[in-house]
């Protein structure tokens, strides 16, 4: 089950964290590999090395998924050198945390530059072979935030919940293609975005979350492999929630 085998993926921000891991889990379970990085190229060489290793095929991009026509580009060069392309893993993102009557414009513009119109310019690209090759999955990864809120984190909130609307329309407007749409939301995961907070904020996290525990990200990429492989064929519109019980 869940055999990618011959599936080519690509999967934005996949030098570090949940990108990792997914670009990781995808490998493992045979798909070819390219994902992109912002500026980690040595951490996005380690992942290629360590998939290598692992008798996996991966390849890293630089990629800045604001400029959308750089993304738009790689997509068509991806599909086009290696002749399909299966899944699209929408998981670069930021989090730019703050009271929002603090916040500044220029934070709220950048945060959805990157959550919102990086992830959507993908998936408009992705979806040009996917619907010439009438199969397709696009996973986007949100985040239990935009489900439901999170004070300090007005912005991220907003961008998160963004990918949950534009999943379910992209679901209704390419089923008919054969592409699914989905949503991941984690919840507090052990990563490089979160290992930074100051520790009461991590503790109150902590105390919200039934499994009493943060997640790895092994354990956000495993359901994504899921929703990759041909056995999540009846799955679009979904909103994945992996949270340790944190919301219901
Ligand atoms: P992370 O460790 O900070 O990694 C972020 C990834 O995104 C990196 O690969 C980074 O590339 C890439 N990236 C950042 N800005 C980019 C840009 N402008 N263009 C292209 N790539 C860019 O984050 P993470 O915790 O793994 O989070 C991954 C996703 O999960 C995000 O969308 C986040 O919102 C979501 N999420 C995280 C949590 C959590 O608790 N950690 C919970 C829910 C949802 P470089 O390495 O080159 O900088």
């Amino acid at each position: 089950m869940f055999d990618l085998t011959s599936k080519v993926a690509l999967v934005t921000g996949g030098s570090r964290g949940i990108g990792r891991a997914t670009v990781e889990a995808l490998a493992e379970q045979g798909a070819h590999v390219v994902f992109t990085y912002s500026v980690a190229a040595g951490e996005a060489e380690a992942v290629v090395a360590g998939v290598r290793a692992r008798g996996g095929t991966a390849e890293a991009a630089q990629l800045d998924v604001r400029d959308t026509t750089a993304s738009e580009g790689l997509i068509a060069e991806v599909a086009k050198r290696l002749g399909r392309l299966d899944v699209l893993v929408a998981n670069a993102g930021i989090a730019r945390d703050g009271l929002w009557v603090q916040m500044k414009d220029e934070a709220l513009d950048e945060t959805l530059a990157v959550n919102v119109r990086g992830a959507l310019a993908c998936a408009r690209a992705a979806l040009r072979p996917m619907m010439k090759a009438r199969r397709g999955r696009i996973i986007f990864v949100s985040s239990v935030v935009g489900e439901m809120g999170n004070a300090g984190q007005t912005a991220y909130a907003a961008s998160k919940a963004a990918l949950l609307g534009a999943a379910k329309a992209l679901a209704r407007e390419y089923a008919k293609r054969n592409v699914t749409v989905n949503a991941v939301t984690p919840g507090f995961v052990d990563t490089d975005m979160t290992r930074d907070l100051p520790q009461p904020v991590k503790d109150a996290m902590l105390g919200a979350v039934p499994l009493g525990r943060t997640a790895t990200a092994r354990e956000i990429a495993a359901p994504i492999a899921f929703l990759a492989s041909d056995e999540a064929a009846y799955v679009t519109g979904a909103v994945l929630r992996i949270n340790g019980g944190m919301l219901t």
